[in-house]
């Protein structure tokens, strides 16, 4: 289902819902008994967290994770009162926190001793609010240490306003196969865990649910496999394209031998060459890097992206499509264009592909949306 389509002479951020939940359910299979708990930080990685949160409610997802207070407040807003999700923060409880987790029916993920002491101090008397621990295992960013934990555990006075639901931590390598540190993290994390038996496990992520070992414990935090980057930052048949960046092209020029392409003038042309002008740039998000060494795909090829990428333009190579016209769309990545190996040639990751389209460049959702 395609409602109505934006402006066809601008960028557009096309997002098929439909892989989206083709994509939780190829998760979810990863840790039969797990519950996969979608990971909508950053607008779910720029894809639309209102959206793609409602369809994957419907889906059944009911726990969902955030980077921020004001995320999880956009969050609980977009999901409404009739589906009543747990939201946890992944920042946790920052001081000065508690009311506004509290107002919205937020879970803060616990990262420090110090934030035990504030969210226990926003606890009416006689209540234990809600929470999760965050344990660092290894990635040495956010979380106790285990012997925090131990220390925790055994001052159970300082947990007697909380209700440790979930203890987490977070894989320092779940993007890599097999790497030797995974089962290293997961010891750690299976014996501080067991200081909390009565909260439900979490430690996997998108890469580490598709570990050759089985890292899905109750829930997979899962992100980025949602949203159609592959486990190991590649391709992945298991992994649906989700999201496609596409734009028409506004000119096309014919050049001679000897001319120049773009700013700096950095592309020399040696040869008669057709070049067709996109309407996409760094400001709608695509990085300078890509060019040179990218492509832009149209009319079934690869054309290659010349001279420097500019705020709002890009020239592409269109000499071999004898008929490139104005208002035809170039996929800078999509189904034909993978986003891993896109980000790959630019020097990054899928992760920082999504997140960086900006918010200038509509979202067109495909597939069924409930309000
Ligand atoms: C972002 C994040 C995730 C999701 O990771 P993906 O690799 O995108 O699946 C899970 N857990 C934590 C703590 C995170 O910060």
């Amino acid at each position: 289902m395609t409602r109505n389509l934006p402006d066809p002479s601008e960028p557009w951020l096309t997002v098929d819902l439909d892989a989206i939940v083709a994509n939780y359910h190829a998760i979810a299979a990863r840790g039969p008994g797990a519950e996969v708990a979608p990971v909508v930080k950053a607008d779910a990685y720029g894809t639309g967290a209102a959206p793609v949160a409602r369809r994957l409610w419907a889906e059944g997802a009911r726990t969902f994770f955030v980077a921020r207070a004001s995320e999880g407040v956009a969050l609980r807003s977009a999901l409404g009162p009739a589906r009543p999700a747990g939201i946890h923060v992944l920042d946790g409880c920052p001081a000065g926190a508690a009311p506004r987790l509290l107002a919205h029916d937020l879970v803060p993920v616990l990262n420090g001793l110090d934030q035990v002491e504030h969210w226990s101090a926003a606890a009416p008397r006689g209540t234990r609010l809600p929470c999760a621990l965050h344990i660092d295992t290894g990635l040495n960013r956010l979380g106790l240490r285990p012997e925090e934990a131990a220390a925790l555990a055994d001052a159970p006075g300082r947990l007697n306003r909380l209700d440790v639901g979930l203890v987490l931590s977070h894989l320092a390598c779940g993007g890599i196969a097999d790497h030797p540190m995974n089962p290293v993290q997961r010891d750690r994390f299976v014996e501080a865990a067991a200081l909390f038996p009565e909260a439900r496990r979490s430690l996997a992520s998108s890469g580490a649910a598709f570990q050759t070992e089985d890292y899905s414990f109750d829930m997979i935090r899962a992100g980025i496999s949602l949203y159609g980057g592959g486990p190991f930052d590649a391709p992945d048949p298991r992994i649906r394209p989700v999201a496609t960046l596409d734009a028409p092209i506004v000119q096309v020029r014919h050049l001679r031998p000897g001319e120049t392409v773009g700013y700096g003038a950095t592309y020399s042309v040696d040869r008669p060459l057709r070049l067709a002008v996109i309407a996409l740039g760094y400001a709608d998000g695509v990085l300078r890097s890509f060019s040179p060494g990218g492509y832009g795909w149209l009319a079934g090829r690869r054309c290659p992206l010349l001279g420097r990428i500019s705020m709002d333009l890009i020239a592409m190579d269109v000499s071999e499509v004898a008929d490139a016209a104005p208002g035809q769309r170039v996929e800078m990545f999509g189904p034909n264009l993978p986003i891993d190996g896109v980000a790959r040639q630019a020097g990054t990751v899928s992760y920082e592909l999504l997140t960086r389209i900006a918010a200038r460049v509509p979202r067109v959702h495909l597939g069924e949306t409930p309000e």
